[in-house]
């Protein structure tokens, strides 16, 4: 018998719920080794308790007001613009170590983690964001982390500013065709894309760039031409390990339960799901599980926040609906996702809906 037409193990849900809550409760302490990726690690556990449906009914009020006024601490108001910093640094005063400045992936993550909890955005000055994604943009049309080419440029910090873009229905502060030039620079011989020009492809990097190509306002050409989608799509279903049901992020490399939501996000955006053996990638989400909450990067790994809610988004792309008992249907059951914004449909829509500027 085919180990794939085993039963699918049971979703723990209410263990990965107490490891989203147990994490997010030792947020304001100090856990100084994470300052550096604090609003990430919020996004990640309060999407893992939006992706499981109980973000607005199991937890308080309380809770989710602290979580807010938490995220707005982190606004940071400063000569290029406005926007979210990592988290809370031990030096207020300094403005040269980029540790004051906003930063354009964690002000991605705090619009939509802010959406989850679904703040008015009341607070938000829009021109401002405007003006500190425009100021991210460098000449070769990628984008830094911070103002004037600080920090990284990469594609993680153009599909950022494109989400911002998108969610704020705005884009002109950017040069879009520019930045398309840029991601057609980083695609690579094999049909992925690297995170650089020259570089490897890799399942995060190529989601990053297919999902960017299709947030992006319509242009003169087609994005991708047919020929350029097929080979994405061929080079993505590849990456599916047979003998686990994993994706890899590489040609050659281990599965990894976060290249299921790379690649399988990937793949959804170009509307080729249906090449992949979907019961295959739920067996192996299941079997990433750690038994007390918490999904790790493979099978017999410690869990993290990072690969649990990567794992939940990637499993409610891929719910094999048809194959499961009316018990096992219910467990692996999740609202719409939204595979290019990264978050539940319902969510994007708040969204959509709360972060432009009103128009009256
Ligand atoms: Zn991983």
């Amino acid at each position: 018998m085919n180990r794939f037409s085993e039963p699918l193990p049971s979703l723990a849900r209410p263990a990965h719920i107490s490891h989203a809550k147990h994490a997010l409760a030792r947020l304001p302490g100090s856990l100084v080794d994470l300052d550096a990726s604090r609003m990430a690690i919020v996004f990640y556990c309060i999407g893992t308790l939006d992706l499981l449906g109980v973000l607005q009914d199991q937890t308080s009020e309380t809770e989710r007001a602290s979580w807010r006024n938490w995220i707005w601490e982190q606004y940071a108001i400063g000569r290029y613009g406005t926007g979210f910093k990592p988290g809370p640094f031990m030096s207020t005063t300094s403005t040269n170590s980029g540790h004051d400045s906003p930063h354009i992936i964690m002000t991605y993550t705090a619009l939509l983690s802010l959406s989850m909890l679904r703040d008015d955005f009341s607070r938000l000055n829009r021109p401002g964001l405007l003006r500190f994604v425009s100021s991210c943009q460098n000449r070769d049309g990628s984008f830094s982390n911070t103002p004037n080419g600080g920090g990284d440029s990469d594609l993680r910090n153009l599909y950022s500013a494109f989400c911002i873009c998108s969610m704020l229905g705005d884009w002109s502060s950017i040069d879009v065709e520019c930045a398309i030039a840029f991601v057609a620079s980083c695609r690579t011989y094999e049909g992925g894309y690297g995170q650089l020009p020259s570089c490897e492809a890799q399942g995060g990097t190529t989601y990053l760039a297919l999902a960017a190509l299709h947030l992006a306002p319509p242009g003169p050409r087609p994005r991708l031409s047919t020929a350029e989608k097929a080979k994405s799509e061929h080079w993505l279903v590849h990456n599916q390990d047979p003998a686990s049901g994993g994706f890899r992020g590489r040609t050659g490399k281990a599965p990894d339960v976060c290249y299921c939501f790379w690649g399988g996000a990937a793949l959804r955006i170009l509307g080729a799901h249906d090449k992949i053996n979907a019961y295959a990638f739920t067996q192996f989400i299941a079997a990433c599980q750690f038994p007390f909450g918490g999904i790790a990067k493979a099978p017999g790994q410690p869990p993290d926040v990072y690969h649990t809610y990567l794992s939940l988004a990637a499993a409610a792309m891929y719910a094999p609906r048809l194959e499961l008992s009316a018990r096992a249907y219910g467990q692996w059951e999740f609202g719409p996702f939204n595979p290019l914004l990264n978050a539940r449909e319902e969510t994007v829509r708040w969204a959509r809906s709360h972060i432009p500027a009103r128009r009256f």
